[in-house]
């Protein structure tokens, strides 16, 4: 992969593909994280200490290769240029004559954001016109955007191969970073895998099972894996079409709940109580690993010396039900172990605790970091070889 180091920037108009696909307030629209926007001044301080002109590109939700007047970055862009601290200009087109004017009257360390990426067919098609359009809106490329690397779009791909082309400082870190953690972790290597479907991380599990010294289960993916066990689940949120295929997961090195929390309903101020594996009620829904299971996983997380993590061990999004996400995300922040972590959920649970500058790295890429712990090689990844 070829790094911002490898590529002569100075003076030329950078076109930057960026991941602002940013979580916003469904009503007032406003960008309610901010995360991958910062992550990016790296990359555009270095390519504005440069005197690059700087062009980004990004997509913003699913508009289906169609304008849809609330995807319009016309209503982030205040929140980039003050995220960043730099003015942001906007551009209401991606591509042709506006843009290219657009892009004509930028001075050198000046940023201008396309329009979202995605209004455009030609984007998800990877279509080959449509990157020449792209293509020609810039001297070279730089892709920061590690979130969008498991697509092979126009944008995340495509464009590498007509302009010279390298990684952003960010992309770049991800990268390296989740390397370290496949090929060279140190031992004890722990993996915590939680979250809603086993069917969305059962690549990731068998992937990383072979390389790590114990996984702990929790959420309503292990649901399924107690089901293959022959456990009671009540009414809990499993895949049970799965229940067979995951039983050769079964081992030693797989932890497993050893008590859980359970309610009669998704609520908070409903009564819930904590019971052993075989007295979950049939009315019963799993909601958050037991305080055992709890102890259990903070005693082995103390003892690691890398830790991964995706997933949260509950529906840590109700206060009742917390308390096991709350505690493992404790115990791998006082670790001192080396810590890896991504997934939308998993960052707001660690973060909602104020515990995210205990971590080693935290992934910008949800998708992507899944795809890449798979093993998997990325579109947007392979494309700056
Ligand atoms: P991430 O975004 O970190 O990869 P996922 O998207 O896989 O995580 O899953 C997060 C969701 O899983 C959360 O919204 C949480 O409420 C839900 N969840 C966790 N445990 C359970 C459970 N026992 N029953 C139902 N939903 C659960
Ligand atoms: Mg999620």
């Amino acid at each position: 992969m070829k790094t911002l180091r490898d590529l002569n920037v100075r003076g030329q108009t950078v076109l930057l593909r960026v991941d602002y696909n940013v979580p916003t307030d469904k009503i007032t629209g406003a960008v309610t994280d901010t995360a991958r926007i910062q992550e990016t001044k790296p990359t555009i301080t270095y390519l504005r200490d440069q005197g690059a002109k700087i062009v980004m590109m990004a997509h913003f939700g699913r508009p289906k290769g169609k304008v849809n007047e609330t995807m319009r970055f016309k209503m982030i862009v205040s929140t980039v240029s003050k995220v960043l601290g730099v003015p942001v200009q906007y551009c209401q087109e991606a591509v042709g004559p506006v843009a290219l004017a657009a892009v004509q009257q930028l001075a050198p360390g000046e940023v201008l954001l396309l329009e979202n990426i995605r209004f455009y067919p030609g984007e998800e098609a990877n279509d080959p016109v449509f990157v020449q359009q792209l293509a020609a809106l810039g001297d070279v490329y730089v892709n920061d955007a590690f979130g969008a690397a498991h697509r092979a779009h126009a944008s995340t791909a495509g464009v590498a191969a007509l302009l010279p082309h390298a990684a952003g400082l960010l992309m770049q870190r991800e990268v390296e970073e989740l390397t370290k953690v496949m090929t060279q972790p140190t031992s004890p290597v722990i993996a915590i895998i939680g979250g809603a479907k086993i069917s969305t991380k059962i690549d990731l599990i068998r992937n990383l099972l072979p390389k790590v010294d114990f996984m702990l289960l929790g959420g309503a993916l292990a649901n399924t894996l107690l089901l293959a066990q022959n456990h009671k689940i009540g009414k809990s949120m499993v895949e049970i079409e799965l229940a067979d295929t995951v039983k050769d997961l079964l081992s030693n090195k797989l932890k497993l709940p050893v008590d859980v929390v359970v309610a009669k309903a998704v609520e908070d101020n409903v009564p819930k109580r904590v019971v052993g594996l075989g007295q979950v009620e049939p009315d019963d829904y799993i909601l958050d690993i037991g305080p055992d299971t709890a102890k259990i996983y903070e005693d082995c997380i103390k003892r690691a010396k890398t830790v991964v993590w995706n997933g949260p061990m509950g529906v840590f999004e109700i206060e009742a039900f917390a308390m096991g996400t709350y505690h493992v995300a404790k115990a791998v922040a006082n670790s001192g172990a080396y810590s890896v972590l991504g997934g939308g959920e998993t960052v707001s649970a660690v973060s909602k605790n104020g515990l995210e500058d205990k971590i080693s790295f935290i992934s910008t890429g949800g998708g992507a970091m899944l795809e890449f712990l798979e093993g998997k090689t990325l579109p947007g990844v392979a494309a700056l070889d």
